[in-house]
């Protein structure tokens, strides 16, 4: 199956401003930050959307919720607050199929979304 782009980011097959790092997963800037913090966490394993995932991947989504807080606290957003989003399918916003959690800060965010 062919890669998507965030696991060639993650394999360093494209380039990118990565934050963190370990073997489940990546983080990285988001090309087009829509805030002054705009981090894209994923897992390494290509799971297309949070709706494609299953039991199997408790473990993982386990983990990768617990690196939010760590990233948001080393990019120094911790205390003024942030938002995580997942975007799921065409009506969700997602363009990019393998599971993908924006960590966005560093400024005051509307709520809800356009
Ligand atoms: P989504 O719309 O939720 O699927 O989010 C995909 C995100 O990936 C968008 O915010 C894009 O700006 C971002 N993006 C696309 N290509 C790249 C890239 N090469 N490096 C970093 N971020 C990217």
């Amino acid at each position: 199956m062919e890669k998507t782009l965030f696991q060639k980011i993650a394999d360093k097959e494209i380039p990118a401003a990565i934050v963190y790092e370990d073997e489940l997963c990546v983080a990285f800037r988001d090309i087009a930050p829509a805030a002054p913090v705009h981090v894209l966490l994923i897992p390494r394993k290509p799971i297309p959307s949070i709706a494609a995932a299953t039991a199997e991947d408790a473990e993982l989504l386990a983990h990768l919720m617990l690196k939010v807080g760590d990233i948001a606290r080393a990019e120094g957003i911790e205390a003024s607050g942030f938002r995580t989003v997942l975007n799921t399918g065409d009506d969700g916003g997602q363009t990019v199929p393998h599971l993908h959690i924006h960590i966005i800060g560093g400024r005051s965010l509307q709520w809800p979304p356009g």
